[in-house]
């Protein structure tokens, strides 16, 4: 479920944190999660009912992979498929080798 919420609303909300940043929907590892990421110490503050709970106790301190750790995800995230890349390999090469007789009596 994608957070629905004013840009005007957006703007005035800021992080209850010291550094009062301001805060973008989702987190950056699920654009769509019901979270307001705050940009500068990226802590994650859950949306519940439309209502962002702006308070440092219930914010989640997002990991290295931008995921809040120990909350059940309200759907599956999945990730971009890596590419595969194809593995570039030698092509059989033609015998190459002429059977000459290079002995010759004169
Ligand atoms: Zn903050």
């Amino acid at each position: 479920m994608v957070v629905q919420l004013d840009q005007q609303l957006l703007d005035i909300l800021a992080c209850p944190s010291e550094d009062h940043a301001p805060l973008v929907v989702g987190t950056p590892g699920d654009p769509d999660a019901d979270f307001l990421t705050c940009t500068s110490c990226h802590r994650a503050f859950p949306v519940r009912d439309g209502i962002p709970v702006l308070l440092l106790d219930e914010a989640v301190e997002l990991s290295a992979a931008g995921t809040p750790a120990g909350t059940p995800g309200p759907s599956g995230t999945s990730g971009p498929a890596p590419a595969v890349d194809p593995t570039p390999r030698s092509q059989p090469r033609p015998g190459s080798g002429t059977p000459g007789e290079g002995s010759s009596a004169g």
